[in-house]
């Protein structure tokens, strides 16, 4: 493409909400064989409710309720946030909070009243004999669903469930890659049983579940395998190394000012249908149809 369709070609995407921080992008986008999407706040809404809250015997719903929202108020990941309104929500009055250290892509630990409590995935709690919430769990996780665990000194409490709702476009955007020639893929902290539910509610083809924060880049790597063209696109939370690895990074939603820094490809107003317009504009750029 000549300079002069690379910036016709910015232009329109620009008009559709598509900006492109590097003309290179544009080129690159065309040659995409894959395009991976971040699960929470990408293709779901990121804003997930508290459904379930099973108390582990010896422990009172409200109780536990107590601790781990106290616990959570230090943390601004979405299923604290979830946690946190479910007990502002029953009235429950928080306690003070002693001491507090989050553990990214694991969860929280908190010191409570003399107490300790942690709250966060099974990996967090390894050691702990979970099977007590094993088949609740597992059905809830096919349905899509998020489950954590909390321990309080040291002995399970509760197992803790929250949903999160799939965004309106998610499907028809999936849809329309597919039919586009392009394969796609679902990077997710998420357990994998969860992120394999939404995956094949949305009809994605590759998953990648259980990936740590830092591990995130690998994953890219991974995809990229046999010399794929990987784009990946991320609401930025956690992203930026990933939207950096990615060929063309595609930053989503809000949008901090790290995935923006980090993106090739800022999508305005959060809408997941500009990652169609960014593919449609890219390949009439490089057919020089304007
Ligand atoms: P994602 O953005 O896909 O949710 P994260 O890396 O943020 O991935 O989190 C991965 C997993 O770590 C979560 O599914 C949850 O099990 C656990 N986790 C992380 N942060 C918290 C937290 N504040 N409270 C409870 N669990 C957490
Ligand atoms: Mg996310």
């Amino acid at each position: 493409a000549t300079p002069m369709s690379i910036m016709v070609g910015t232009g329109r995407a620009a008009q559709l909400g598509v900006l492109f921080r590097r003309g290179e992008a544009l080129q690159q986008l065309r040659d995409a064989g894959i395009v991976a999407f971040d699960k929470t706040g990408t293709l779901t809404e990121g804003r997930p409710v508290l459904t379930d809250l099973i108390a582990a015997e010896g422990f009172g719903h409200d109780e536990v309720l107590a601790l781990v929202a106290a616990a959570e108020s230090r943390s601004e990941h979405p299923i604290a946030t979830a946690i946190v309104a479910a007990a502002e929500k029953a009235g429950i009055a928080l306690p003070a909070v002693d001491g507090f250290e989050a553990s990214p892509g694991h969860g929280v630990t908190a010191t409570i009243g003399g107490r300790k409590v942690e709250v966060g995935s099974s990996r967090l709690l390894a050691g702990l004999d979970l099977s007590p919430f094993r088949t609740a769990v597992e059905r809830l996780s096919s349905e899509g669903k998020t489950p954590v665990f909390a321990a309080v000194d040291g002995r399970l409490a509760a197992a803790i469930v929250v949903a999160d709702v799939i965004k309106p476009s998610s499907k028809a955007v999936v849809d329309a890659l597919h039919e586009m020639g392009l394969k796609t893929a679902m990077i997710s902290g998420d357990n994998r049983r969860t992120a394999q539910a939404i995956a094949a509610q949305l009809g994605i083809d590759e998953v990648q579940a259980e990936v740590l924060p830092a591990d995130k880049v690998e994953a890219i790597k991974a995809l990229r395998a046999g010399g794929r063209v990987v784009g990946y696109v991320g609401d930025g939370i956690n992203d930026a190394p990933a939207l950096a690895e990615a060929d063309i990074g595609i930053a989503v939603g809000s949008g901090t000012d790290a995935a923006i820094e980090s993106a090739d490809v800022v999508l305005l107003g959060g809408d997941l249908r500009g990652v169609l317009n960014a593919i449609k504009v890219s390949r009439a750029t490089l057919r020089n149809i304007w």
